[in-house]
C-alpha cells in the first residue's frame, strides 16, 4: 500500500468529503483529464497525487512531440494536444518550454520511403501540413545531419519539444483556474464501491466519496487497478536517451535545430540547450518491475546500460557525425508504461460501474491533451466526439492477462520504430486463445492471425511448410492461394471458422422491448434473423449486429468479435431487471458454410429439412448438424448461399469432421479471413472498425436502410435530424485501376488533385478480378460512375464509384 512520501501537507487544504470525480495520479495524463473536466464544466473534480506532480514517468521524458501515429484519429488528437500547449501556458501562467522547431521523418531506404508516402497520403485527407523534402534540404535545415544516408524526409512543421514538468504543471494549474482541485502527497490506498455505484477513495489524509474514479496511475496503473481486482495488461519498460555536452554546430546555428526520427537507425533526436538529445528503442526491450512497481519508487532514474544501445548509438553517430565527437553529459534510463499494441487504454472499464482508466499512455506529451479531451467528452457527454476505438480499453478482454500484457508490451516497445506491414502478423503472445481446430487447420497449411486474442486462419497454403509470406505493401504470395479459396466458395463450397464472431445472449420477458429500444433495426419474430444497426444517442454507429430470435424471450446477437467487450459495456449500461444478458462469444464456436453446394453438404449431415422451402434466407433454428447440437443461421457474409453453424466448443471437432467428410465429394475447401474479406468487397458490404465505426452515422454509411422508423430507438432524434439535413459524406465502393498492389486502408481519395475522402478498406476482389476499395467521400462525389483517384504509396490511380455490387447485385445466389 502506498504511504505518504513526505510530510509537507501542512499547507494543503483538507480534502473535500465529496467530489464528482477523483482522478488518481498527477502525471501529465491525470492533470490533462482534470483540466478538461473542469474546463468543460465539471468543477467538482479532484486529483490525488501520491508524491509531487510528475512523480512517475512524466518528469524524465525526452519531451519530443509529433503528430504521426498509425491511427489517424490518434494523429488528430496528437495535433490537438500540440495546439493546446499555448492555451494552458496562457491560462496557467506556467511555461511549458515549447519549441515548435518542425521535425523530419528520415527515409534511408525504399521501404521507409514507401511508408512515409503512405503517411503523407493520410496527412493529405486529414489536412495536416506535411511535405517531402530532399536530403539536401534536410542538411540545410539541420547541418549536423549527413544527408548521404537518406533518400528523402517527410517534414512536419507541427513537431517540436517541450519541458515535460512544465507541461504537467501547466495542465494542473490551468485545471485549478477552471475550478478543479489537486492534492499532492496524498496517496490513494483503497477504492471501495458503495451500493449506489459511487466510490470511497481512501487516503492517509481522509477519504472522498466520488461518483466516478479515474485510474491515471501511470507506472502504478497496475497496482491502482489491483485495488479493484482489475488486471491491466500494461508494462513499464526501461528506456534510454543521452544528453551531449555543448556542440559547436548547435551553438553556431542561427535558430533552434529541428527534431527528427530515423526509423532504420531506430533513433530520435532533438536539440537540448547547446547540445543534442539522442534516444533509441533497443531491439531487446527490458521490462521493468514485472511483478509490480514499488510504492516507494520516487523521482529516481535507473542505472544506464549503454551496452544495450551501443549498436544503435553507432548508427546515430554515423548519421549525425557531430554526436560521435561530443562528450556525453548525461545518460538517462527511465521507465514508462506501454500497452500491448502501443496505444493508450482509456475509457470506462467493461464490467465496472463508474470506473475509468487512462493508462498505458506511452507518448504522454504527444497524446495527453487528446486523452484528456476524449475522457472528458466521454464522461460528460456520454460518448467521445470521434471514434477512439484504437485507444478504447475495451479492445482487450480477459485474454489480455498480465503475462500476455508484458510479452506484447515488450514486443511493442521493441517495434516502436519497426515497420509493420499490412499483411504482417506479429509473432509474440500467439496461441493465447485457440479453438479445437487449431492443430488441424495448421496441419492443412493455415497461416494464422490473431483477433481479440484468438487464433484464426487468414489463408491456406499447401501444408505447413508452405505457409509463409514476406511482409510487403504489395500483393504477396498468398494472393494465388486466396484466389483458390474464393473459387471454391463461389463454385462449390467452403468453410470458415466463426469462433471469432461475437455472440451476445439476451433472455427474459423484457428482452424484446430492450432490443427494440437499443437497436435501430427490426427485431425479428421467432425463427428469423435481421441485420440491425446500433446507434449512439448522437446518432453515431455503434454496431451492426445480426439479431436471431430463438424464441419470444430468447435472442442471440452476432457481431464484431473485436467489439465484444465494448458491446458488453454498452448493453450492461442500463439493462432492465427483466432482461438477462451475457457475452457468450467464447461459448459458441462453429463453421460458416458458403457456396452453391453448401445446402447439399448441410443436408447430408442433418436430419432437419434444410431445403429452400423449409429453411428460407434469414431463418434461424436450433437443431443437430453432424450429430451435435447447433444454432443454424441461414445467412452468409460471402454473398453466396450459406449457413452459419454455431456449436459449443466441445463439439467443434466433431462438427468439422462431419463437414470435411461430407464435403469431400462436393469440392469442399477450408478458407480464411482474406478470402472472406475479398468476397464481401464484391458485395459492397462494410466491416466493423473499418467501414462502420462511430465516426459515421447511419445515413453516411448506408445503414439507414435497416432502420425501423416506426419505433423509438436510441439515436432516433439525432438520426432524423441528420436525415433532414442529408448526409455530408457517403460510403462508396470503387474499382481501382491498379496492378500488383491494392489499398490497405487510410489512403487519400482525390478529385482534381484535392482530397475528397479516404479509403476505409479494400483489397483484391478475386472472383471479379478487380482491385477494389471502400471509403467515405464528400456526398457530391458519391454518385455512381464518378471518376476519382486513389493515392497508393504516392502514386495516383484512377478509380470509379460503383452504383451496385459487382457480384450478384440482386442477391439471387444468397437467397437461392
Ligand atoms: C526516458 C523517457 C523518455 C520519454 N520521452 C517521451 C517523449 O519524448 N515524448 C512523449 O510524449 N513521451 C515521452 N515519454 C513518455 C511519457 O513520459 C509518458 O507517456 C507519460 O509520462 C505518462 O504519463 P502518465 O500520467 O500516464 O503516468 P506517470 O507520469 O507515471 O504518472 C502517474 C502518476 O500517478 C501517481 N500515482 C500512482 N499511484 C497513485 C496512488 N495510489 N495515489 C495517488 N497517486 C498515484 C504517481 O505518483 C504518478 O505521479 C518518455 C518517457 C521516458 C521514461
Amino acid at each position: 500500500m502506498p504511504e505518504i512520501q513526505k510530510e509537507d501537507n501542512k499547507n494543503q487544504k483538507p480534502l473535500p468529503s465529496h467530489a464528482k470525480v477523483v482522478v488518481i495520479g498527477g502525471g501529465v495524463v491525470g492533470c490533462s483529464i482534470l483540466f478538461h473536466l473542469a474546463k468543460f464544466g465539471w468543477k467538482d473534480v479532484v486529483l490525488l497525487e501520491r508524491d509531487e506532480l510528475t512523480s512517475g514517468s512524466s518528469w524524465h521524458a525526452a519531451g519530443q512531440i509529433h503528430t504521426i501515429s498509425s491511427d489517424p484519429n490518434i494523429s488528430r488528437l496528437q495535433g490537438y494536444t500540440i495546439d493546446l500547449y499555448k492555451e494552458i501556458e496562457e491560462t496557467s501562467g506556467h511555461s511549458v518550454g515549447l519549441h515548435m522547431t518542425g521535425g523530419f521523418y528520415l527515409a534511408s531506404n525504399k521501404t521507409w520511403y514507401d511508408y512515409l508516402k503512405r503517411e503523407r497520403s493520410k496527412a493529405r485527407y486529414m489536412g495536416l501540413n506535411q511535405e517531402f523534402i530532399s536530403p539536401k534540404e534536410v542538411a540545410e535545415r539541420h547541418p549536423l545531419i549527413d544527408p548521404s544516408h537518406y533518400l528523402a524526409a517527410l517534414w512536419d512543421e507541427q513537431d517540436g519539444d517541450l519541458d515535460p514538468s512544465g507541461a504537467t504543471y501547466a495542465f494542473a494549474k490551468s485545471a485549478r483556474v477552471h475550478g478543479a482541485q489537486f492534492f499532492t502527497h496524498t496517496p490513494v490506498t483503497a477504492t471501495t464501491q458503495r451500493a449506489d455505484g459511487s466510490w470511497d477513495v481512501t487516503t492517509p489524509r481522509g477519504s472522498i466519496n466520488a461518483e466516478h474514479i479515474v485510474n491515471c496511475g501511470g507506472l502504478w496503473a497496475r497496482e491502482v487497478g489491483h485495488m479493484q481486482g482489475i488486471n491491466l495488461p500494461v508494462q513499464p519498460m526501461e528506456h534510454h536517451y543521452l544528453l551531449t555536452e555543448k556542440i559547436d554546430g548547435v551553438v553556431n546555428h542561427p535558430s533552434r535545430l529541428p527534431c527528427g526520427i530515423d526509423y532504420e537507425a531506430n533513433i530520435y533526436f532533438r536539440q537540448e540547450r547547446e547540445g543534442m538529445l539522442l534516444g533509441t528503442y533497443e531491439p531487446k526491450g527490458t521490462p521493468w518491475k514485472v511483478n509490480g512497481t514499488p510504492w516507494d519508487f520516487g523521482h529516481e532514474l535507473l542505472q544506464p546500460d549503454l551496452e544495450r544501445i551501443a549498436d544503435r548509438l553507432e548508427l546515430g553517430f554515423e548519421r549525425i557525425p557531430a554526436l560521435a565527437n561530443a562528450g556525453i553529459k548525461d545518460a538517462i534510463n527511465g521507465p514508462f508504461t506501454f500497452g500491448p499494441d502501443g496505444n493508450p487504454m482509456i475509457g470506462p472499464v467493461p464490467g465496472m460501474r463508474n470506473y475509468w482508466v487512462a493508462v498505458g499512455v506511452m507518448a504522454g506529451f504527444c497524446q495527453g491533451g487528446g486523452v484528456g479531451l476524449t475522457m472528458a467528452e466521454w464522461m460528460i457527454d456520454g460518448e467521445p466526439s470521434i471514434d477512439v476505438w484504437a485507444m478504447d480499453v475495451a479492445r482487450f478482454g480477459e485474454f489480455a492477462t498480465p503475462d500476455w500484457g508484458t510479452v506484447k508490451s515488450t514486443e511493442n516497445y521493441e517495434r516502436r520504430f519497426v515497420m509493420t506491414f499490412p499483411n504482417e502478423t506479429l509473432p509474440k503472445g500467439r496461441m493465447q486463445k485457440t479453438t479445437a481446430l487449431y492443430d488441424r487447420l495448421v496441419a492443412k497449411g493455415a497461416r494464422m492471425g490473431q483477433s481479440f486474442g484468438l487464433e484464426h486462419a487468414l489463408w491456406f497454403a499447401d501444408g505447413p511448410e508452405d505457409a509463409h509470406e514476406d511482409p510487403t505493401f504489395e500483393r504477396n504470395r498468398s494472393h494465388e492461394y486466396v484466389a483458390r479459396e474464393v473459387k471454391a466458395v463461389r463454385e462449390a463450397v467452403g468453410g470458415i471458422e466463426i469462433a471469432n464472431f461475437a455472440k451476445h445472449e439476451f433472455k427474459g420477458k423484457g428482452a424484446r422491448d430492450y432490443l427494440n429500444r437499443t437497436l435501430a433495426g427490426f427485431i425479428p419474430k421467432p425463427g428469423r434473423l435481421t441485420l440491425s444497426p446500433m446507434l449512439t444517442p448522437k446518432g453515431k454507429l455503434y454496431g451492426d449486429l445480426t439479431v436471431a430470435c430463438l424464441s419470444e424471450d430468447h435472442f442471440m446477437l452476432f457481431g464484431s468479435g473485436a467489439m465484444q467487450e465494448a458491446h458488453r459495456r454498452w448493453f450492461e449500461k442500463d439493462l432492465p431487471e427483466d432482461v438477462q444478458y451475457q457475452n457468450v462469444s467464447d461459448d459458441w464456436h462453429g463453421v460458416a458454410l458458403s457456396g452453391p453446394n453448401s445446402r447439399r453438404l448441410l443436408q447430408s449431415i442433418t436430419r432437419d429439412d434444410v431445403s429452400a422451402e423449409s429453411m428460407a434466407f434469414r431463418d434461424v433454428r436450433e437443431c443437430f448438424v453432424g450429430g451435435v447440437p447447433v444454432i443454424l443461421n441461414r445467412i452468409s457474409f460471402s454473398g453466396e448461399l450459406g449457413y452459419e453453424i454455431y456449436c459449443k466448443p466441445q463439439y467443434l471437432l466433431r462438427l468439422a469432421t462431419a463437414i470435411e467428410e461430407a464435403g469431400a465429394e462436393l469440392g469442399y475447401r477450408w478458407y480464411g479471413a482474406r478470402a472472406l474479406m475479398s468476397m464481401r468487397l464484391e458485395k459492397s458490404w462494410g466491416v466493423w472498425t473499418l467501414d462502420y465505426r462511430p465516426d459515421f452515422d447511419a445515413l453516411q454509411s448506408g445503414m439507414d436502410a435497416f432502420i425501423d422508423w416506426n419505433k423509438d430507438f436510441v439515436g432516433k432524434d439525432a438520426t432524423q435530424k441528420l436525415k433532414t439535413a442529408g448526409p455530408d459524406r457517403k460510403l462508396i465502393t470503387m474499382v481501382v485501376d491498379v496492378e500488383g498492389i491494392d489499398v490497405s486502408g487510410d489512403e487519400a481519395i482525390l478529385s482534381d488533385g484535392q482530397s475528397v475522402g479516404y479509403v476505409s478498406s479494400g483489397g483484391y476482389a478475386h472472383h471479379v478480378k478487380k482491385s477494389m476499395a471502400m471509403g467515405y467521400v464528400n456526398a457530391d462525389m458519391a454518385s455512381p460512375g464518378q471518376a476519382l483517384q486513389v493515392e497508393i504509396m504516392g502514386v495516383m490511380y484512377d478509380a470509379e464509384v460503383l452504383g451496385r455490387p459487382v457480384y450478384d447485385a440482386n442477391g439471387a445466389h444468397m437467397r437461392a
